[in-house]
């Protein structure tokens, strides 16, 4: 049986790993996933796995988001959790899977979002009407709770689209 706390294992870290770098705030490590820094359900999740024989002790243990913790590296050797989670540390909150939206679009398109068109005439609201029409066609994998990269790609090429259109 899991014994060890969250608060056990966000105390052992905080004193240990410099919040300089990361998604998230020690101060919000109990609600946000400490890689995406999106606000959700945590999972303990082992830094050397369960099944390798890792200890459910808080120096073992990270707390993640569902899909963070699926993409998290599953190696019987701890040096490389961190490297991880430091590797995609963001700024700002609730950017994170829209930065992975970004990358998956240029690896789907080829080119950058919005190359083709001249944002400087569009209006933040024009932009914000466009991203809502375009969300409609775009669905959530159950229990995720937010849209994935390639979703967020395919509804960035509708909202270049919806301008494109308008502009011609
Ligand atoms: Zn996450």
């Amino acid at each position: 049986m899991p014994t060890t706390k969250c608060k056990d294992i966000i105390d052992y870290w905080v004193r240990r790993e410099d919040e300089c770098g990361l998604s998230v705030d020690w101060a919000e490590a109990h609600e946000r996933c400490w890689r995406c820094g999106y606000k959700s359900v945590l999972h303990r999740c082992h830094i050397i796995p369960d099944s390798m024989g890792g200890p459910d002790e808080p120096s073992n243990l990270v707390l993640l988001c569902n899909r963070c913790h699926r993409e998290a590296p599953n190696v019987n050797d701890p040096r490389f959790m961190w490297i991880w989670i430091r590797a995609y540390g963001t700024s700002f909150y609730d950017t994170f899977w829209w930065i992975r939206g970004y990358e998956e679009f240029e690896k789907m398109f080829k080119r950058k979002p919005f190359a083709n068109v001249d944002t400087q005439s569009i209006s933040q609201e024009d932009i914000k009407a466009a991203m809502q029409i375009a969300i409609q066609s775009a669905t959530i994998h159950f229990g995720e709770g937010r849209m994935n990269p390639a979703t967020i790609a395919c509804v960035l090429y509708q909202v270049e689209e919806a301008f494109l259109n308008k502009g011609t």
